[in-house]
């Protein structure tokens, strides 16, 4: 029996799994503090993913089996050859939430404080980039005030574009399990779509699409005229003022509400102190993502409802590692351990610990623009981890046309046949889940270890190996590990660099510690007992007080008639990413077997499409084929369609190529909920 911890969403739930002849047992950990004991149905069906067959088993270079040494060897000679004739700027890393902390340390250290520049980015860009540049707007730092307790604890729980039901679903059952037990906790869902998150609430808003900040905007207006704002804390705030001047500009009519139902949700809000506000996608993927998160974060922030027992913003990651990845510098904009690559200060830290020789002094690309370069040939050699970029970055055509161009191209996966890893020139197999060993975060900043409970197959090894070698073959010092233990203390140690320069993330306390059987920690390690951010008004801006943000809220941009339909995308509950791994499972194909389109029945009359028909999906970017699904859980105009499916005969789902890569102008995510489409019938 191994305790591990779950490969998919970022709840972050523990896992027991016990092989056997008949195959792995898995079991929720009763000991881990983020499910204590539960699991969904993609976890409980872990065991149905694990099959090798299709696997990558050895390194191809140019379609050939190769050994490693060969292969490690063409990698070094090539990334070494680009950055000798073109700078090092010409080399980018695509890497992953999928990743384990320990892989990202040596990708984001090998990019960053050897190669010399800070082109490395995550496909995390696309999941939460938003609110990362939120928190650090207000807080200045990226850190989530709260834990999953609060919303156990609260009166009051908002769901704000998050279907937490399908998405998240164990706090979801956490949260309903509370509310069971407590039917005074109200939960309120705000979201354009009438999802299943809604079956259990008490209100349910069908917001305009896009209208989230002019919502919160009226929230702190209403707050402030209503006394609500508190002195005390927003003395530890500034700008409440000018945020509260451009929230006045925001109006009733613009959130597309029933008036009645949005003074029900203003006045609950104001008048209960224990109040979480849970975000999630519906608020990142927006071309406006990081105001709407700093238009919620001013309405806590303003009440000091904030890191206190059942209080507080809360942003959900998606990915089982996004959160591990934003504290070890997986974000081109970013140092390790919440320190920031544009401060002088904090590089020469981390260039002195690593003995870096050339360290990047200036923030990377961050993903769309680093597929823009790719396309430009501005990179000439890439190395994609764990992330398929060729049908789920934005525009995911260009992009694949982009990769097929690239002139070398390196991709780390456990499958040979996904749309990335056709274009690549060098393929590396990768260990999975179950044969890893590292560390993830989740989105309470709890650490948990992935544990290996199965045999290696074939030649595959880990990514931080193979990133160390490459290094090595490089001519770098510093990548000599013997396994992840090590990398997790040296990267510990980083952490109390960083906490000497004001860092809150400082997790040096577990130096030496017994990496094997590291239990769930959570940091900072106060916070095992309750701890939690920003309650006694502590923050990391120069002046140590939070920033409320004006925010002149925008909708999105009007549609034309060529595309009179906005799409919006997302996940379905029993399936993961592309598929790769719960689409081996025909319990999870049971639930939703076929990439689909949702669409209002005002709609599909005015189309004339019946249930079951095929619908052609179009606009300058691709083309999807998909399965009409009619529904009035969408609103008229608004047909949502999920994002998992890849194949290219019909139904077909590459719901990506349809997404514009406009993104916002802080965060750099795509404003992927907001394809505007034409549909008829094919
Ligand atoms: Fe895994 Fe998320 Fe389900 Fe927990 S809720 S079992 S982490 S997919």
């Amino acid at each position: 029996m191994t305790r591990t911890t779950c490969p998919y969403c970022g709840v972050g739930c523990g896992v027991i799994a016990t092989p056997s002849a008949k195959g792995v047992r898995i079991a929720g950990d009763p000991e881990h503090p983020a499910n204590r004991g539960r699991l969904c149905v993609k976890g409980t069906a872990l065991g149905e993913t694990l099959a090798t067959g299709g696997r990558l088993l050895a390194p191809r270079t140019f379609g050939q089996e190769k050994g490693w040494g060969e292969t490690l060897d063409l990698i070094a000679a090539r990334f070494s050859a680009v950055i000798a004739e073109h700078g090092p700027d010409a080399v980018a890393f695509y890497v992953s939430g999928q990743l384990l902390t320990e892989d990202y340390y040596v990708a984001n250290k090998l990019m960053k404080g050897f190669i010399g520049s800070a082109n490395i980015d995550t496909n995390s860009r696309l999941c939460m980039a938003s609110s990362v540049a939120g928190h650090r707007r207000a807080f200045g730092t990226d850190t989530v005030p709260g834990q999953y307790e609060d919303l156990e604890q609260a009166d009051l729980v908002v769901l704000v574009g998050s279907n937490l039901a399908w998405c998240h679903p164990v706090l979801h059952q956490r949260l309903m399990a509370a509310k069971s037990a407590r039917p005074g906790l109200k939960i309120v869902v705000i979201d354009p779509r009438r999802t299943a998150t809604c079956e259990g609430a008490d209100l349910h808003l069908p917001l305009a699409p896009g209208a989230d900040a002019h919502l919160f905007n009226l929230l702190l207006a209403h707050l402030a005229d209503t006394g609500r704002a508190d002195p005390a804390f927003l003395r530890h705030v500034s700008g409440l003022e000018e945020a509260l001047t451009a929230a006045r500009t925001s109006t009733p009519e613009t959130t597309g509400l029933d008036p009645a139902d949005l003074q029900t949700f203003l006045d609950l809000w104001a008048a209960t102190e224990k109040v979480v506000t849970v975000y999630s996608q519906g608020i990142n993927q927006s071309e406006t993502g990081t105001d709407k998160v700093n238009a919620i974060l001013n309405c806590h922030l303003a009440t000091g409802r904030i890191g206190r027992p059942g209080m507080g913003p809360f942003s959900v990651t998606g990915q089982p590692n996004a959160m591990g990845g934003r504290e070890v510098g997986g974000l081109a904009n970013m140092l390790a351990c919440h320190l920031e690559i544009d401060n002088p200060a904090h590089r020469d830290a981390v260039a002195t610990f690593w003995a870096a020789p050339k360290m990047a002094a200036k923030p990377g690309l961050k993903a769309v623009e680093m597929f823009r370069a790719v396309e430009e040939g501005r990179i000439k050699a890439l190395w994609v981890m764990h992330s398929n970029p060729a049908v789920t970055m934005p525009e995911a055509d260009r992009v694949a046309r982009a990769i097929a161009g690239c002139d070398f191209t390196v991709v780390s996966d456990l499958w040979a046949e996904t749309d990335t890893a056709r274009l690549a020139d060098v393929l590396l197999p990768a260990t999975g889940w179950g044969e890893k060993s590292g560390t993830v975060t989740n989105s309470e900043r709890c650490i948990s270890r992935q544990r290996a409970f199965l045999p290696t197959p074939g030649q595959a090894r880990p990514d931080w190996w193979a990133l160390a070698q490459v290094a090595q073959r490089m001519g770098f010092s510093g990548f000599d590990w013997q396994g992840p233990a090590e990398i997790f203390d040296e990267y510990c140690a980083l952490s109390g660099v960083a906490g000497a320069l004001g860092s809150d993330f400082d997790i040096s306390g577990l130096v030496g510690t017994d990496y094997d059987t590291l239990p769930p920690t959570h940091w900072p390690q106060a916070a095992q007992k309750g701890g939690r951010f920003f309650g006694t008004g502590q923050f990391h801006t120069p002046d140590r007080r939070a920033r409320m943000i004006p925010v002149t809220a925008r909708l999105p941009e009007p549609l034309g008639a060529a595309h009179p339909f906005r799409l919006n995308t997302g996940r379905i509950r029993d399936q993961w990413h592309t598929m790769t791994r719960t689409g081996q499972s025909p319990r999870l194909a049971a639930h939703l077997g076929e990439p689909f389109l949702e669409l209002h029945p005002e709609d599909a009359a005015r189309l004339s499409l019946a249930a079951a028909d095929l619908a052609e999906v179009t606009n300058s970017h691709g083309r999807a084929l998909l399965r009409v699904m009619i529904s009035d859980r969408v609103a008229p105009g608004h047909p949502f369609a999920p994002m998992h499916w890849t194949g290219e005969t019909a139904p077909s789902g590459r719901i990506d190529a349809l997404v514009t890569a406009r993104t916002d102008p802080v965060s750099g995510q795509p404003a992927s909920k907001s394809a505007a489409v034409a549909i008829r019938p094919f």
